[in-house]
């Protein structure tokens, strides 16, 4: 059922609540976030979700933290409140790998740092409790999905408890949890209660008869060992109900149901007015950035260890339907202030789009490309490539272009690599072409659960002779990591060195690695081992030395001691002289 016609925002305001004649809202959504009505910012798709539903619902963006009013907005609201911390970790947000405040906010107004609070969730929450005592939250987004179990915190380089207890969140709903939402609001308006919903963490204090049983958040905090087990059973489980015991309750973990390509479709086809709230003078550089790119799919088959994503959305892919992302193209191609190019059509890799397995089961691999390319991994350049080429012959648009990263080895490993390689030099790339191959050390890379599936080097003379033939000068962009568990400062030297070598310059950016909460990577930087095959790697945990190695790594090594020259000490004339003048 849809209430009223959506040609305006979400309400942000009480006179924007009253102009829709509405005395009160059922779901007041808050964000660490500027509100921008635009299917990539996760607060404007749980909104326009609810709305198409029948719920009311308003927006409190980037709330004073320090002022109890900036939450009661729009009063109690009949439901619940649904926190997020916005489209990235508050720690992440606030702080750099080096764990320096940044000064940045891409997501805010002006991209100026400083409007989210650290541990936005938390302190959201206890902004909400403090106005209302017995008001229903729900937690979501990436910094609930991601803490949602025992984690290890980089920040405070300590293991915390799930984000469900510090926030006393009646639920919480990870992943892109279009669907459980609207589960969620259905259960709270019949009264019923909120356990077993799909894609949701909930406590309780009776022991679900089924599920399976993880050691207790107590054992799993005191014991570097048990935090090891723990997390593994956990990852390799999470097709089925998780149990664990938390004090005299219980963690129930719920699986999530993956969304199909029709219900991504309708999502993406929801009213979206593509703009960030009026109520903003300055620009939000996280929108300018994405403005006019397009998610083709979710998930990523690939499963490396230091990013969420897989976590997140999922391993497996689902793709919208080629009409759906086309009718996108329309719709934004029709807007006064498009100017012909398209930045991207992607998703976590822009060329998975269509990857799929070829049988529908429940899969115990932990990646359908690590060891190796697993025989039922459905892949190919063929579907994502024709889409590009469609969105081209849209009216309006001139130019459609890979924003997002291209999983370069992936791409390669298609019979017809040569005539798709051509097709993207000649017709989808303005200027550049980001590619991760993250490392080139085979130990750090078995770390990171990554293992290159076409040499980089072919794949580097390949694009820039296809290049050539389109007649353009066009550059490829590597992205390396230094400090991942595996990697030396040696293997920071080699990376450098043959990055050098291969692509015949060095980027001036690098990313040191950051354990991200709950990550493969970050339980290997928190134990030393591999939870999944109990491989020790070496790990760069001393700050000193983790800036050294990102400093060999780009370049900027200072001198010791011993390297620097001592310069001749020369006496000036003026010296001499004024010697001389005391020796007399
Ligand atoms: S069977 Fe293979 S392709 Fe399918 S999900 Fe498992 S690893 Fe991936």
């Amino acid at each position: 059922m849809i209430e009223h016609s959506h040609n305006s925002y979400l309400p942000v305001s009480r006179e924007e609540m009253e102009t829709r004649n509405w005395d009160a809202v059922d779901i007041v959504l808050i964000t660490g976030d500027a509100y921008v009505d635009h299917p990539g910012f996760g607060t404007a798709v749980i909104g326009r979700v609810l709305e198409a539903v029948g719920y009311r619902v308003g927006v409190i963006a980037m709330p004073d933290w320090k002022d109890p009013d900036s939450i009661t907005v729009f009063g109690k609201p009949r439901l619940f409140f649904g926190i997020t911390s916005g489209n990235v970790d508050s720690m992440l947000s606030r702080y750099t790998a080096f764990k320096k405040v940044r000064n940045d906010d891409p997501y805010a107004p002006g991209g100026a740092g400083g409007h989210k609070p650290s541990r936005a969730l938390i302190v959201y929450s206890n902004l909400v409790r403090q106005c209302y005592k017995d008001v229903a939250i729900v937690i979501g987004g990436i910094e609930a999905s991601m803490r949602r179990f025992v984690h290890y915190d980089f920040w405070s380089d300590k293991v915390r408890r799930s984000i469900i207890q510090d926030t006393r969140a009646d639920v919480l709903a990870y992943g892109m949890s279009e669907t459980a939402i609207v589960k969620i609001a259905e259960r709270m308006k019949s009264g019923s209660d909120l356990q077993g919903i799909a894609g949701t963490v909930s406590l309780s204090r009776s022991k679900p008869d089924a599920g399976v049983m993880l050691p207790s958040e107590a054992d799993m905090m005191a014991s570097r060992k048990t935090f090891s087990e723990g997390y593994r059973l956990f990852y390799r489980n999470q097709h089925r109900l998780m149990v664990q015991p938390v004090g005299k309750r219980f963690w129930i973990h719920t699986p999530q149901n993956r969304p199909s390509t029709d219900a991504l479709d309708r999502i993406y086809a929801l009213p979206f007015l593509r703009q960030p709230h009026p109520q903003y003078d300055e620009s939000v550089p996280a929108f300018e950035m994405i403005r006019n790119s397009i998610t083709a799919h979710r998930g990523c088959v690939s499963g490396c260890g230091f990013c969420s994503l897989n976590l997140h959305q999922g391993r497996r892919i689902v793709s919208r339907s080629e009409k759906s992302v086309i009718s996108e193209v329309k719709k934004m191609s029709a807007s006064p202030d498009f100017k012909g190019h398209v930045t991207d059509i992607g998703g976590p890799s822009a060329n998975m789009y269509g990857f799929g397995c070829s049988r529908d089961w429940i899969c115990s691999r932990e990646s359908c490309l690590f060891p190796d390319v697993c025989p039922n991994l459905r892949m190919g350049n063929d579907h994502w490539l024709s889409l590009l080429c469609r969105a081209k012959k849209v009216k309006n648009v001139k130019h459609v272009t890979v924003g997002s990263g291209l999983r370069y080895d992936v791409f390669m490993r298609d019979p017809e690599h040569k005539r798709h390689l051509k097709q993207l030099a000649r017709d989808h790339i303005s200027g550049q072409l980001k590619i991760a191959p993250e490392h080139v050390d085979e130990r750090t890379l078995r770390a990171m659960r990554k293992k290159p599936l076409f040499p980089l080097q072919n794949f580097v003379k390949a694009f820039h002779s296809a290049s050539r033939a389109a007649g353009k000068m066009q550059y490829l962009v590597p992205y390396v990591m230094s400090c991942h568990p595996g990697s030396t400062q040696r293997a920071a030297a080699i990376l450098r060195k043959t990055i050098k070598q291969i692509f015949g310059y060095f980027p001036e950016q690098a990313q040191a690695f950051i354990p991200l909460p709950m990550t493969l990577s970050s339980v290997i930087y928190y134990t030393g081992r591999d939870p999944l095959t109990d491989e020790k790697f070496a790990v760069m945990r001393d700050s000193s030395v983790r800036r050294e190695q990102h400093r060999i790594l780009l370049g900027k090594m200072r001198k010791s001691g011993a390297q620097k020259k001592k310069k001749p000490y020369i006496k000036s004339s003026l010296q001499r002289r004024s010697k001389k003048r005391k020796r007399r």
